[in-house]
């Protein structure tokens, strides 16, 4: 009940939060705050932290005793405060090790979920047809638990303590909500070292260039390292949803369809325009020219 309650109070404070930064400093203007699937969302902010968030733990929590049995480490004391050379290290360079080593292995589970047959969990996150931060929650328990699992065994093996790892979860979950609020941030010099939503919101899109692109949870340069970053610096993506997949927009649908036999239709959604279609609002700002968003589009390309 008090849990209840405290989802309560923070989806009040973050929806006047994040009400204020989706009005001054809209992605896409013209998108309402409250959307078809809206109600949708709101069940999830219920769901996710409730029940999902109870599996993810009894089942990451599992696999890291199990490992930790097999490596003959005890999941108690010794786990919570980490064990070998690791775990010598000043805190502060075992948080940045953590960050950095939890970004690459979150970028490869991520990448997974987009090339195998765990796509049509992760499709439900990527059925949002209009982003914003209410929609950041919408992730299938089975895409959750495994994401956990595969990102928390590795780090407890090499030594990472599980205090540590108990407050860089959490802190993902959080940071996920302004990823995807429907905000145009890039973090200008910073685009490359930490995720902006306009680095999130390019992953979630239809639109062909920005197709498996960004799966970096934290940080850009790893997308760059392996060569997935899209981000142009004068577009901005307007299309979201999944390209090939037909996702229910129900509940119960959206939980149950990963198990059910699935049904693809190629041109479930409108194809993305040509990279070279003329400019219009908010796709580039005022003064930008044409060409300039053609460049600028191709140089990102070749970066990334
Ligand atoms: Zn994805
Ligand atoms: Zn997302």
């Amino acid at each position: 009940m008090v849990q209840v309650l405290g989802i309560f109070i923070a989806l009040a404070g973050l929806s006047a939060v994040f009400y204020a930064l989706e009005r001054i400093f809209p992605s896409l203007p013209d998108q309402r705050s409250w959307r078809r699937d809206s109600r949708l969302d709101v069940l999830y902010w219920f769901w996710t932290p409730l029940a999902t968030r109870a599996m993810s733990k009894a089942v990451a929590g599992t696999g890291v005793a199990v490992a930790l049995a097999v490596l003959g480490r005890h999941v108690g004391l010794e786990g919570m405060r980490g064990f070998g050379p690791i775990a010598r290290q000043p805190q502060g360079l075992i948080v940045l090790e953590m960050f950095l080593l939890g970004d690459v292995i979150g970028y490869w589970s991520h990448r997974v979920f987009h090339h195998s047959l765990l796509w049509n969990f992760h499709a439900v996150h990527h059925s949002s047809r209009q982003l914003d931060w209410l929609s950041a929650v919408r992730v299938h328990p089975v895409n959750d638990v495994l994401s956990k699992l595969a990102l928390a065994v590795p780090l407890a093996c090499l030594g990472f303590p599980l205090n540590a790892l108990a407050g860089y979860v959490p802190f993902l979950t959080f940071y996920a909500i302004l990823l995807h609020a429907n905000v145009s941030w890039s973090f200008g010099p910073l685009r490359y070292v930490i995720a902006s939503p306009l680095f999130h919101r390019w992953h979630h899109t239809t639109e062909e260039q920005g197709l498996d692109k960004n799966f970096a949870p934290l940080f850009p340069f790893v997308d760059l390292a392996f060569g997935t970053f899209y981000m142009p610096r004068l577009r901005r993506p307007e299309r979201f949803g999944t390209t090939t997949t037909i996702v229910p927009e129900t509940f119960i649908g959206q939980l149950t369809f990963p198990f059910r036999k699935q049904s693809y239709r190629a041109d479930a959604f409108p194809a993305a325009p040509a990279p070279a279609a003329p400019c219009a609002p908010p796709r580039c700002r005022r003064g930008d020219d044409h060409e300039q968003a053609a460049a600028s589009d191709h140089a990102e390309r070749v970066v990334g």
